[in-house]
């Protein structure tokens, strides 16, 4: 059993689109382990070789609770070849520890990808953890991260900066963040918001 060292945010290996993998021999079978006994010991849900410092198109998922057996999924060059729906929902990330916010994926997908035995396997997901597992899985083998799709840009930057990850004025954000609650929950009993035009921009995203 290998526990592997993280990559934190903001490590450029995240940013980068991580390569195709070619052959599916012992040292991607060994990859694959150790990557599920890390994210087994880091409590996580999924782990991308990007997380790990490794800029190559394979992931792990294992979505079952405490109380049931292990279900682990590795993929390998996993593609999504159908998408549709939408579903919003939290999310954190084993590259960015204490950081949660809702993230907007498709409800349902279908993925392509390749088993550790080389076998090209199809598998679909809808409306669950595996499905928003997937998609947040998939985005780091092409460089993308939950941080670039929440839904609230301003909840993202209070969690960012309470996480130390970046700076900012968390008591502000804060404040602001209540303040716009308020206007959203004023705007859905129905009554005219009046948007000082500074705070618009947030509003609007
Ligand atoms: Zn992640």
């Amino acid at each position: 059993m290998a526990q592997l060292k993280l990559r934190y945010y903001p490590d450029p290996v995240l940013k980068q689109k991580a390569k195709k993998i070619t052959i599916v021999d012992g040292s991607v079978r060994k990859l694959a382990q150790d990557m599920l006994d890390t994210m087994y010991k880091s409590d996580g849900v999924g782990l991308a070789a990007p997380q790990i410092g490794v800029s190559k198109r394979l992931m792990v998922i294992d979505v079952s609770s405490e109380d049931e057996p292990a279900k682990p999924i590795v993929f390998i060059n996993p593609e999504i070849i159908e998408q549709d729906g939408e579903m919003v929902g939290q999310e954190g990330c084993l590259s960015f520890p204490d950081v949660f916010f809702e993230v907007k994926r498709y409800s349902r997908v279908v993925v392509r990808f390749q088993n550790l035995k080389g076998q090209t396997l199809k598998l679909t997901a809808e409306n669950n953890l595996l499905c928003r597992a997937i998609q947040h899985e998939i985005d780091h083998l092409d460089g993308q991260l939950f941080i670039e799709k929440a839904v609230s840009q301003l909840k993202c930057d209070l969690e960012m900066t309470k996480a130390g990850l970046i700076d900012g004025d968390a008591d502000a954000l804060s404040r602001e963040l209540s303040q716009q609650s308020s206007q959203v929950a004023a705007a859905t009993e129905g009554e005219t918001i009046k948007l000082k035009s500074d705070k618009k921009e947030h509003i609007l995203k």
